[in-house]
């Protein structure tokens, strides 16, 4: 039996929620033995997430938790309440029997279906390449091609972070998530140091298991959803008239 991926994906309301969504869902719709745990960032669950987990034909847990109000502001890392929340769950639902590899999936970014098998047999924490991140085309490691070891990375922004590397770039054996059972997101970490903070908690540079062909392959984009412009929209708002799409 094939590891179970757990994609980890936290989401907030705004007008390209449900276009992000749908274009998620429908990636993971393609990728076998995969458990979607979606963790709204909010009060309750909405019926626009409720509906669309619900037409999907995907494995799926439905969490939510708003992000604290000191931490609800720009420049405040995202996510670290919503991706805590699937760690606390898995830790509670699952167990060393259970065989799978966690992957946090933005809900924004662009998926190759490769990314998915390259992760799968995960051991401890394997990492690949990722492409339109830290203002480059691409950020990778760099191997000695005699060890197959990660010795460093092409990153140009803050190079000097532990591990200088996108949330979409790597991935950790769900027993590796169990055992490391204290291991958690943080707010107390600068901008951009959020995946060195957990990588921190769970291994060392020696240990990484490169994937994508000893992370030569780009496979996964940091992509974002530029905001549409609303101006029209705005003015039915005004006049009491609201849209719902
Ligand atoms: N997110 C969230 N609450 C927020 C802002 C973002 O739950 O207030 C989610 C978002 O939907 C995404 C993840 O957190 O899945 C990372 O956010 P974003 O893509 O905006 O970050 P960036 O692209 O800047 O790394
Ligand atoms: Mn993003």
């Amino acid at each position: 039996e094939a590891p179970v991926i757990y994609a980890v994906t936290p989401t907030y309301a705004r007008p390209v929620q449900k276009a992000e969504l749908t274009r998620l869902s429908q990636t993971l719709m393609h990728v076998s033995n995969l458990h979607w745990i979606v963790i709204e960032d909010a009060v309750k669950k909405s019926s626009l997430v409720e509906n669309l987990l619900a037409r999907t034909n995907l494995n799926h847990t439905h969490l939510f938790v708003q992000t604290p109000v000191p931490y609800r502001r720009k420049g405040s890392p995202r996510g670290v309440e919503q991706r805590n929340a699937a760690l606390r769950w898995l830790r509670k639902n699952k167990t060393m029997n259970d065989k799978g590899v966690v992957y946090f999936a933005d809900d924004d970014n662009s998926y190759s279906l490769q990314v998915f098998d390259e992760m799968r047999y995960t051991k401890e924490v394997s990492v690949w390449p990722v492409g339109l991140v830290g203002g480059l085309m691409v950020e990778k490691p760099i191997l000695n091609l005699t060890t197959g070891k990660v010795v460093g990375w092409n990153s140009a922004w803050r190079p000097d972070r532990p591990f200088p590397i996108d949330m979409a770039g790597f991935a950790i054996s769900l027993q590796h998530i169990l055992k490391k059972s204290k291991a958690y997101f943080a707010y107390n970490v600068s901008g951009g140091f959020q995946e060195s903070h957990i990588l921190q908690q769970l291994t060392v540079r020696e240990n990484l298991e490169p994937k994508a062909d000893n992370c030569t392959q780009v496979l996964v984009w940091h992509t974002r959803t530029e905001g549409p412009r609303l101006t029209e929209e705005n003015k039915l708002i005004a006049r009491g008239i609201h849209s719902d799409v």
